[in-house]
């Protein structure tokens, strides 16, 4: 097995120069990298926090072409990321699924307005479509979303979209990255880059755990930081006009029992003009988003008590009655990385992406949806072959399957335990080889002992929050249990890193504080 340290070595020894280097490991890092290493190039990428630690684990979970992107009239977006999401059913069966939505219909001249753009919606995706949608009369409606408010009620349109596991899907594109040959580090951020005669030419790198500096050097360097991508921009040439507008989005996460059942609500049209979900996910109901701008960037956005106004008033309007305090079990915010465009508002603002070629051959990939990150992928790797004039390699992403891919879910006895996929036999075995691995974490969570292991050993998580967030989701689905599990993860991570008490004691005091911010009565 490879550890960090190994990594590290490698990295401080290795003279020859990488063809590829991204730095950012969310989703259009690890998609750039899992294409360039899928094309033979030897690529390395870097990530100064833990992957998926930005936006890419706080999105609202679906693997969709963006029904409010075709009342846009973005046929072009909306036709491409339907594509994608087929095809991100075929590569990833373990991590991406089928789900059914209800858009409620309160007049009958909304019916077939919605039940129209929704035929269109499902004719787009053509023979990757996820299933026909139909009208349903009132009482169907009902059996659907019960709990939704019946007066009124005319109807509703039953269409399909994808739902997946965010940050588990990062988790497997890294690991589909390291089965090509590629190398990640998280914990290693760039703090400049090399220039030789105006060119960029690699990054000065700090490893974050041992605070150690070293040179990385590349043919070509890939700027994928999301709503840091600015922030890069400037390392790499100074001054440069603003191109990122930053907007927050909020999700509340309630009891399953708000929404029993298997369908999502759609709210096809809130008091800000944009859509608006309920969404069964992991055995509770996720519930958002809001779009908010906000001036600058941070690693931990916090949620706002208007935002939670905002998502209530229409949790209320739809069901007759808002959510109890006790009843928020986590509460999560994600920026989006949007393209500026002079007097338009954020939720206006195409969700398409952007290249930029700086003067010294720095590549910035922008803008986009986790929904389409391999084809920001695949046009970011055409891009940085034109660049560092790259041996051409077609593009193989399309039917590259994402690792542990399987159709079987035989040995899953949760849910939880699909997102695993081929890997899943491997993982229980660790519990029959030492019992005490098959214990829960917490009573309300459906993780175990083993998982925590698994993910260190595995999937280079380094800390508490690593493992409570984004290897398992414990922090995302009851911030409260995730806190009360957090010392028993921290006992077996510095067990199995080989770390210190003062090490543990740290880490777990960083995670319960960050945790906080999770919690309802941290709102701001
Ligand atoms: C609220 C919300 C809901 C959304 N819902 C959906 C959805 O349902 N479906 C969908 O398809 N899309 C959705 N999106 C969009 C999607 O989540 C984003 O487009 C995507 O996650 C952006 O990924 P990214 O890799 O560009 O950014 P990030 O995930 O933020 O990754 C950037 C990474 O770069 C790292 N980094 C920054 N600077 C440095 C440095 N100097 N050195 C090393 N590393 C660095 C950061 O630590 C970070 O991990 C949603 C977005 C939001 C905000």
């Amino acid at each position: 097995m490879t550890t960090r340290a190994d990594i590290l070595r490698q990295l401080g020894r290795d003279a020859e120069v990488w063809d590829v280097l991204v730095i950012g490991g969310g989703a259009t890092g690890l998609g750039a990298a899992v294409e360039a290493a899928s094309r033979g190039y030897r690529t390395l990428l870097v990530e100064r926090s833990d992957f998926a630690k930005g936006t890419s684990s706080r999105s609202t979970k679906l693997v969709h072409g963006g029904v409010r992107y075709l009342e846009q009239l973005n046929l072009t977006l909306v036709t491409d990321a339907l594509r994608e999401r087929g095809h991100m059913l075929r590569n990833a069966p373990h991590l991406v699924h089928d789900q059914q939505f209800v858009v409620p219909a309160y007049s009958y001249a909304s019916l077939p307005y919605y039940g129209f753009g929704l035929k269109v919606y499902e004719l787009l995706s053509g023979k990757l479509s996820f299933g026909r949608s139909e009208i349903l009369s009132a009482k169907s409606t009902l059996e659907k979303l019960p709990g939704l408010k019946g007066d009124g009620l005319c109807g509703g349109i039953l269409y399909h979209d994808g739902q997946f596991d965010d940050a588990r899907y990062a988790v497997s594109l890294l690991r589909t990255f390291q089965d090509l040959g590629g190398t990640a580090i998280n914990y290693v951020e760039a703090v400049g880059f090399l220039q030789r005669n105006g060119k960029t030419i690699g990054i000065k790198a700090r490893d974050r755990e041992e605070d150690a500096s070293f040179d990385l050097q590349a043919k070509v360097v890939i700027n994928a930081c999301g709503v840091f991508a600015e922030d890069t921009v400037s390392m790499d040439r100074g001054e440069h006009a603003s191109m990122l507008a930053v907007s927050q989005g909020t999700h509340f996460v309630l009891p399953h029992s708000l929404l029993p059942g298997t369908t999502a609500l759609m709210i096809p049209k809130t008091a800000d003009g944009r859509v608006l979900f309920a969404i069964p996910w992991h055995g509770s109901t996720i519930v958002g988003t809001t779009d908010v701008p906000v001036e600058r960037a941070s690693n931990e956005p916090r949620a706002l008590a208007a935002e939670k106004e905002f998502l209530f008033d229409h949790i209320a309007r739809y069901f007759g009655r808002r959510p109890r305090a006790d009843e928020i079990l986590s509460v999560w915010s994600g920026l989006r990385p949007l393209v500026k465009k002079a007097g338009v508002k954020t939720s206006q603002l195409s969700r398409d992406h952007t290249i930029l070629v700086s003067p010294t051959g720095l590549i910035t990939i922008t803008g986009g949806k986790w929904t389409t990150y391999r084809r920001m992928g695949q046009d970011t790797i055409d891009r940085a072959c034109q660049v560092a004039s790259l041996p051409k390699a077609p593009s193989r992403t399309l039917e590259l399957k994402i690792h542990g891919w399987t159709t079987e879910s035989g040995a899953a006895s949760s849910e939880w335990e699909h997102v695993y996929g081929s890997d899943l036999p491997e993982l229980q075995a660790l519990s029959s080889e030492n019992v005490a691995l098959d214990a829960l974490l917490h009573p309300r969570l459906p993780f175990r002992a083993r998982e925590v292991v698994w993910s260190a050993r595995n999937e280079m998580a380094r800390t508490v929050e690593d493992v409570l967030a984004r290897r398992t989701r414990a922090l995302f689905l009851d911030a409260r249990a995730a806190m009360e599990a957090a010392p028993a993860v921290a006992s077996l991570l510095t067990a199995e890193l080989n770390r210190t008490e003062a090490w543990k004691a740290r880490d777990l005091a960083g995670f319960l504080q960050l945790a906080n911010g999770y919690l309802s009565d941290s709102l701001e």
